[in-house]
């Protein structure tokens, strides 16, 4: 297996894109910590789906917009499994509104989940990872990064921050043997494109060359390529998994 005894933080990996995530670096052997914020069971049923292929996992509750939550992910994964490999910042909300109607909240509440969480993640793990100079960090981005779009300029802004973080870390954690990638999804079937599936459908698949929706699988095996040592050589690229969306 290709993460074999490697350990990895997926935050959101209790549902949704995140879940995939978790299942997939499982299956490929490594174990994982499985952060969510909120809903509990579905965190539980993700790491018993793990749990049941003699694989290992542990729920842990954080919100990662709060710097005393994300230590507690970080510490509590190093005294649970004792090393730390893989992080995985995919936890993520929108509040999309037309701008002359967003209020600062919903501003502030997507760029505090969608940026400075990873920033407060990032920065909790990178002393482990320059230590055993080793480590892989991804982080979601989104086509919205790319691609104007109606009622999502809190969004778009964090993610357009996040492709920037890409490369500046990938530049800075270089020398210290850590590689940094994000991986920008199109429209995939998950909770939170539900409202937006049911309302644009044919215009979404009209632009989608592959004329579907992504699976939340298909966006965690490129997460597994990119954590693991098949992308070696691989850092600062931001990886589309669009189905051709914006190309
Ligand atoms: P979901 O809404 O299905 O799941 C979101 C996950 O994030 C849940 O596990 C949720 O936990 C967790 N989460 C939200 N806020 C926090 C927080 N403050 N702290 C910790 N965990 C939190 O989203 P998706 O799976 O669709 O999206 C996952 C990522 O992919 C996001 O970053 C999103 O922006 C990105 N993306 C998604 C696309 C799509 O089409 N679905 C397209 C492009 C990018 P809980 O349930 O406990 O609240």
């Amino acid at each position: 297996m290709v993460l074999d005894g490697q350990v990895a933080i997926v935050t959101g990996g209790s549902r949704g894109i995140g879940r995939a995530i978790s299942l997939e670096l499982a299956a490929a052997g490594a174990a994982v910590v499985v952060n969510y914020r909120a809903a509990e069971d579905a965190a539980a049923a993700a790491v018993a789906a793990i749990t049941g292929t003699q694989r290992r996992a542990v729920a842990v509750q954080a919100d990662v917009t709060k710097e005393a939550d994300v230590k507690r992910l970080v510490s509590s994964t190093l005294s649970t499994f004792g090393r730390l490999d893989i992080l995985v910042c995919n936890a993520g909300i929108t509040k999309d509104k037309l701008v002359a109607a967003m209020s600062l909240q919903d501003w502030e509440s997507v760029i505090e989940t969608n940026l400075r969480g990873p920033f407060l993640c990032v920065r909790e793990v990178v002393p482990t990872m320059m230590s055993a100079r080793s480590g892989s960090i991804i982080l979601m981005s989104s086509i919205a990064a790319d691609r104007g779009g109606r009622g999502h300029a809190n969004y778009s802004a964090a993610k357009g921050g996040i492709n920037a973080m890409v490369r500046a870390l990938a530049v800075e954690l270089a020398p210290k043997k850590i590689r940094v990638n994000g991986v920008a999804p199109g429209v995939i079937v998950t909770d939170m494109t539900e409202r937006i599936r049911e309302f644009a459908e044919e215009e979404i698949l009209r632009q989608v060359p592959l004329k579907r929706y992504g699976r939340a699988e298909e966006v965690a095996r490129a997460v597994r390529f990119l954590a693991s040592d098949d992308a070696s050589y691989v850092t600062g690229e931001v990886l589309h998994v669009t189905g051709g969306l914006g190309v």
